[in-house]
């Protein structure tokens, strides 16, 4: 699956907030956004204009698609699933996309960003109830087992990440056990316990034109 290989840091300074593509870089004094907050570009500190109704669509759009380090066309395909799901488009796409095993890697708290979460993934470092799976975007399932393979406990990335992580600061929809390294995914999140400034209200508007 293709993915975006440019300059991250110059998708928060489009965004102007930060989209945490970094790991602990993000929560620095060397975070570019702490040092530039002007979008990228030769004219990007002089532009100074109203965006229109479809300027802010689409920039929510972005935001949400960039932060879980997708592409267009992957993400419309999770925009056309959740689309068919019962309930609130917008949040029903959002669960979704937290649903992703590189995500859930991320959050649990076995890589420091979703970047590193799915390279984990991608090279056979993880197990869903006890199977290795290396497709990021799967979508795991209420009481899915995740966790990381014993061969790669040793890693450094994994260690370093782990110090940082408490059992006891983990999101409502997870639970870790840190000694053995598994989380479990309790349940769909719904709305309020995805942690994320988004108006996902507005992707449903602007994919609906
Ligand atoms: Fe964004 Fe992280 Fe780069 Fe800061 S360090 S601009 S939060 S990717």
């Amino acid at each position: 699956m293709a993915r975006y290989t440019g300059p991250v840091c110059k998708l928060c300074r489009r965004e102007g907030e930060k989209l945490f593509l970094k790991g602990e870089r993000c929560a620095g004094a060397k975070c570019a956004l702490e040092k530039r907050e002007t979008p990228p570009g030769q004219h990007g500190a002089n532009r100074r204009f109203k965006r229109s109704e479809y300027g802010e669509q689409l920039r929510e759009k972005q935001k949400i698609k960039r932060s879980y380090g997708m592409l267009e066309r992957q993400f419309h395909k999770f925009y056309e699933t959740a689309q068919h799901e019962k309930g609130i488009t917008g949040e029903q796409l959002l669960t979704l996309l937290e649903s992703r095993l590189d995500n859930i890697v991320f959050r649990i708290g076995f890589a420091p960003g979703r970047k590193a979460a799915r390279m984990l993934v991608t090279h056979r470092h993880i197990e869903v109830n006890n199977r290795v799976v290396d497709i990021p975007s799967y979508i795991l399932k209420p009481g899915d087992v995740v966790k990381v393979r014993v061969k790669s406990r040793k890693l450094g990335m994994v260690h370093d990440a782990m110090k940082r992580v408490r059992e006891d600061r983990q999101l409502p929809y997870l639970a870790l056990d840190k000694a053995k390294m598994e989380g479990v995914f309790l349940n769909y999140p719904n709305r309020e316990e995805i942690p994320i400034r988004a108006r996902e209200q507005m992707i449903v508007e602007l994919y609906s034109k």
